[in-house]
């Protein structure tokens, strides 16, 4: 990559990627010239798949998408972006609810690095009310949920949650 190239981190917890989180890679990748997914490990969130298990399922999904990588990262993600040379955080906007939390840490990083800004992308309206969580409750319960994710995550929800 050149110093004219532009590098775009993505970060989550990706608990697992959702169709919802692949839309959003799949309409930043024309835009930069890589797109890092960045699997945060610093979460508070109590994860249901490990980190390996997490990388695993986010490499398999992505297969195919060009300009995509994939990597972790603990500490703050405007460091990890400076660190791969990254000028723009991507994040996914799903509805109003999602804004404030996301303003709020868009200034903050953007406080912590000026030169990095973040840039949201809407998914389709399909993907609006798709949470990583929400697919794990459906899931754990036994409920239909091939649509809203990958097939190999489909495969490792059905053996996490004891429903193959
Ligand atoms: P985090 O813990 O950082 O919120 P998530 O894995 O839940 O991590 O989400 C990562 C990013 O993907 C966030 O910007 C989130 O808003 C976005 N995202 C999650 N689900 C969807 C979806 N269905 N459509 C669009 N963006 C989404």
């Amino acid at each position: 990559m050149n110093k004219f190239s532009r590098v775009a981190v993505y970060p989550g917890t990706f608990d697992p990627i959702t169709n919802g989180h692949l839309d959003i890679v799949k309409r930043a990748a024309p835009l930069f010239d890589k797109v890092i997914i960045t699997l945060a490990l610093n979460s508070d969130k109590k994860p249901l798949f490990s980190a390996d298990e997490r990388l695993e399922m986010i490499r398999n999904s992505i297969k195919g998408i060009e300009q995509v990588e994939v990597a972790r990262f603990s500490g703050l993600i405007v460091n990890f972006a400076s660190k791969v040379g990254a000028s723009v955080i991507i994040r996914g906007l799903r509805a109003v609810s999602d804004f404030e939390f996301e303003f709020q840490m868009a200034l903050m990083n953007r406080k912590q690095n000026p030169e990095i800004d973040t840039v949201y992308l809407m998914p389709d309206a399909r993907y609006t009310y798709l949470s990583s969580s929400i697919v794990k409750e459906v899931a754990k319960h036994g409920g239909d949920v091939e649509r809203f994710v990958p097939s190999g995550v489909l495969d490792m929800l059905k053996k996490k949650c004891g429903t193959e």
